[in-house]
């Protein structure tokens, strides 16, 4: 387990997706190989991350020339192409990858990777568009949506739980959501208890499922 959190990551394409995620994981210390057909952006990068090297992905021979066949990690961030994205989906299969991580443009574009052998597709513009609605919607900062309907949300506390401590809100049993950490101005992040009270000038850390979140954050202030 900790050699393969540790493992170097293959990324295939430095569009803005792609050298994002190459980026960080080079500054989480990550050995990264960045793969881009475009020898421009792979000349871009060659300073910033451990490996970049020019190569068209569509063809797994090229891939086995720059020895991808050794990565236990790879990322296509080849989006705008569905074709391409395709192609090198399928090659990093071939190529036998264990954790192949792609972006996927639609719905339909990621169930395709998902039938070619991707362990995890990732969908950029509509998961940031739902958090976003999300974040337009009310007085929730920050939002994480997990599979099973369940989110964990940054809010300022509704006026209807400000001044009273957990267990006298009402916070589980009435809006059936708990305060998981609470944040006062200037000061770290803390875990709740029942005893917590929350201020209006306090953040609080809440996790519910979406529904019980939107009726809890629509409480008001
Ligand atoms: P973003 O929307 O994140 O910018 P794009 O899908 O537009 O992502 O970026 C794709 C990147 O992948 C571009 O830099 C492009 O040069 C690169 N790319 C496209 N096709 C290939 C390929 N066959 N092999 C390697 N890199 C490719």
């Amino acid at each position: 387990d900790r050699i393969k959190h540790h493992a170097p990551v293959l990324v295939i394409g430095l569009g803005r997706f792609g050298a994002a995620t190459a980026g960080k994981l080079d500054r989480l210390g990550r050995e990264v190989l960045a793969v881009d057909d475009n020898e421009a952006l792979v000349q871009k990068w060659a300073e910033r991350v451990t490996h970049a090297v020019q190569a068209d992905a569509k063809s797994i021979d090229a891939l086995r020339q720059i020895g991808a066949q050794d990565f236990t990690v790879a990322v296509c961030a080849v989006g705008s192409s569905v074709e391409a994205s395709v192609l090198i989906v399928a090659n990093l299969v071939d190529l036998k990858i264990p954790q192949i991580w792609a972006k996927a443009i639609s719905q339909s574009h990621g169930k395709i990777l998902e039938r070619i052998g991707a362990n995890h597709v990732i969908y950029p513009e509509a998961e940031a568009g739902e958090r976003v609605a999300h974040l337009v919607s009310g007085r929730m900062l920050d939002f994480i949506e997990f599979d099973d309907d369940f989110a964990l949300v940054k809010m300022y506390p509704p006026k209807p739980i400000r001044g009273l401590n957990l267990t006298d809100s009402g916070v589980r049993t009435t809006h059936k959501v708990t305060v998981v950490g609470v944040k006062s101005p200037g000061r770290p992040f803390t875990y709740a208890t029942a005893e917590t009270v929350v201020t209006d000038e306090d953040l609080i850390i809440v996790a519910g499922t979406e529904g019980d979140i939107e009726r809890f954050a629509a409480l008001g202030s």
